[in-house]
């Protein structure tokens, strides 16, 4: 399947009066910003956006952004793959007291947009970068394990009391043991 490129730049005021799509797939490799946090950068984004004229009048440009992104857990510090997928729904404004004062549905976020031209780059990494979790971690605490990871005996979490529960267990009955 042929896949759409997408343009460098846009005019998001034509786009939205002319209800135009934004549908393609950009290199993780090309969003500088975002690739800085990452491990790896060889993976793709799939982008999938419309644009147009909401029936408050207000410009929109919304849809979905799809990827995944390989981080560093910060509970085992091993790799953490996390397929990300991002809803946006944006409301364009010509300047940022536009944003404060017009009174945006809530589910839109305001998109500065002063002028006539716009990086798609730049729409899709800022997007991606509020989606991305501010402190990485496997979900599941057994991939860390499996990483390697070891609960340290005081951790906040809860799996910590357990495991202090085993050690204490585990201590009695070498006690035990020697006393017999
Ligand atoms: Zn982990």
């Amino acid at each position: 399947m042929q896949i759409p490129t997408l343009p460098d730049r846009i005019d998001p005021w034509q786009l939205a009066a002319e209800n135009g799509r934004l549908d393609g797939e950009l290199r993780l490799a090309a969003l500088p910003r975002l690739a800085a946090l990452l491990e790896r950068t060889d993976g793709t984004v799939s982008v999938a956006l419309v644009a147009g004229v909401d029936e408050q009048g207000l410009r929109f440009v919304e849809g979905s952004l799809r990827t995944e992104v390989e981080l560093i857990c910060q509970r085992c510090l091993g790799p953490l793959r996390l397929p990300l997928r991002v809803t946006v729904s944006l409301a364009l404004v010509r300047a940022e007291s536009e944003s404060e004062f017009a009174r945006l549905p809530s589910q839109r976020e305001p998109l500065l947009a002063a002028g006539a031209d716009l990086a798609v780059a730049d729409l899709v990494e800022d997007e991606l970068l509020l989606a991305l979790p501010r402190i990485p971690r496997h979900r599941d605490a057994r991939e860390c394990e499996a990483a390697g990871y070891h609960a340290p005996s005081s951790g906040p979490t809860p799996d910590a009391g357990r495991h202090r529960a085993f050690a204490a267990l585990a201590s009695l009955l070498q006690d035990s043991k020697r006393n017999n």
